[in-house]
């Protein structure tokens, strides 16, 4: 019945509008074009100063391809339905491309909504041939709107994400930064500070995408701890509202493990007691695996100045000192340093892993003079490096020699040996044991034959009997190489 009752008024009409056109138009109209819209898509609501993607649908439902000369559509945002002056263009645009009889066109065209746009309901309206410059079977079908709710954005961005993570360690050194927010922004005023330790500025370039904001330093970033400082208004939302003050900081290490020496390698796990005092990390695995091998080495630093070596057990059977350089190495690899530090955790791993006083029947502290040794192999790279000092840690049995927690050296022909000792011995409040002449007491030893090659050298030495650690003996061989990098002003 429904379709009946339709068909009944539809028809007078069809006659009417037959009748219109056989009297104005009588041979051309039914061959003219006739743009129409036939969807417009939009989001429902949306904050001024954001961008939206407006979709439309158009159709040439005519008889005829529209003519080279073109037509100009527009997109109006009004308070209204109707287009007046009082309504913003949006987008308008010149289709020059002949549209063929029966054929759809789909436009996204990605529209401004002006930040100071007042709050409201407003309507999208999508013009075709909005100068009336083509000739169409119906003038009067070229417009269709949406509505649309306009809100203001008050709030700041606010910071969802920033990598690497406020405080993190262990950052690589090409890394780049990102900030990202809550909502998209945009450029502000770009002041953003990246400092290193130092406080000296870095040079970076910036992009946005969406709600993040990327900064990438131009040149690989050295080891340090880096501060970044977003001030307000760096960036701001689509809205315009700045973002606040934001400070972040995270650490570059850049660390590399090599093995220095052949023929040394064994199983530190082997020697349960030093095992179960090292700190339980990737990098402490990674070296153990490199000492099986050899003699490994942890460079922190890119070998620029102040350069620093600490050895540890050159003895195999002392153990405070092996475990302290291994506590040093994990927490240089999250601390920021000046300059370049060389670690020697395990100077013979076999002997370590054996609780061995002796490598090859021979004291490794008596042959630093002899090629071909592990000792003499530190100092060669120790030179080959211009080391600017080099501390060998060891520990001293109760009434041995030393026999007690001390600092040792020679003030000839190194006398920087004695202000280096002097100064660990005055920050550690350690004794201060001072020779007149390297290499008269101890030749062969690492520290003598140091500074018998201008490389200013101390050994230090804690209390506690061989193949035990005595409490706080470990803190004190720690303290003791803190002490000498302080000195070199590396930390
Ligand atoms: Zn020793």
């Amino acid at each position: 019945m429904y379709h009946k009752k339709h068909l009944i008024f539809l028809l007078p009409l069809l006659f009417i509008s037959l009748f219109v056109f056989s009297s104005s138009n009588t041979s051309y109209g039914a061959e003219l074009p006739d743009l129409t819209n036939t969807d417009i898509q939009a989001p429902d609501s949306v904050y001024a100063g954001q961008s939206i993607l407006v979709k439309i649908t158009n159709w040439n439902t005519g008889a005829a391809t529209s003519d080279d000369a073109g037509y100009k559509d527009t997109l109006y945002l009004s308070q209204d339905t109707a287009i007046d002056d009082s309504d913003q263009i949006l987008y308008t645009n010149r289709q020059t491309a002949p549209r063929e009889a029966n054929t759809p066109l789909n436009l996204s065209i990605p529209v401004l909504i002006p930040a100071d746009t007042a709050a409201g309901y407003y309507n999208l309206i999508f013009v075709t041939d909005s100068s009336k410059e083509l000739s169409e079977l119906d003038e009067d079908n070229n417009i269709l709107s949406k509505g649309i709710l306009i809100q203001r954005d008050t709030t700041p961005p606010l910071i969802n994400s920033i990598d690497p993570a406020p405080g993190a360690f262990n950052v690589g050194s090409a890394k780049a930064i990102k900030v990202s927010f809550n909502e998209d922004i945009k450029t502000g005023n770009l002041w953003i500070d990246l400092v290193n330790g130092n406080g000296a500025k870095v040079a970076y370039t910036t992009a946005i995408s969406s709600n993040t904001l990327t900064i990438t330093p131009i040149h690989p970033l050295p080891q340090s701890l880096y501060t970044l400082t977003l001030h307000p208004g760096a960036v701001t939302d689509q809205s315009g509202n700045p973002n606040s003050l934001i400070v972040s900081s995270f650490t570059v290490s850049i660390y590399r493990i090599d093995i220095i020496h052949y023929g040394t390698g064994g199983d530190i796990r082997k020697n349960k007691l030093v095992y179960k005092n090292l700190p339980k990390t990737t990098l402490t695995n990674q070296i153990l695996a490199a000492a099986k091998k050899g003699t490994p080495m942890v460079t922190f630093g890119d070998g620029s100045g102040p350069r620093v070596m600490v050895v540890a057990g050159v003895h195999g059977n002392e153990v405070p000192a092996v475990i302290a350089a291994m506590r040093l190495i994990n927490n240089l690899s999250k601390t920021s340093i000046k300059g370049t530090i060389y670690v020697v955790p395990f100077a013979i791993p076999s002997a370590t892993a054996r609780k061995s006083r002796y490598w090859k029947g021979a004291n490794p502290n008596q042959v630093a003079n002899k090629p071909g040794t592990p000792t003499n192999k530190i100092i060669t790279l120790a030179r080959q490096f211009n080391v600017n000092a080099l501390g060998d840690f060891h520990s001293t049995k109760p009434r041995g020699v030393p026999g007690k927690t001390s600092i040792l050296c020679t003030r000839y022909p190194t006398y920087e040996s004695y202000k280096m000792a002097l100064s660990i011995s005055q920050q550690t409040r350690n004794s201060l044991i001072s020779q007149h002449q390297a290499g008269a007491s101890y030749p062969g030893a690492v520290e003598d034959v140091c500074n018998l090659a201008g490389i200013p050298a101390v050994t230090c030495e804690v209390k506690s009997r061989h193949n035990t650690v005595a409490p706080g003996s470990v803190t004190s061989s720690y303290n003791q190489m803190i002490a000498l990098l302080r000195y070199m002003a590396l930390l």
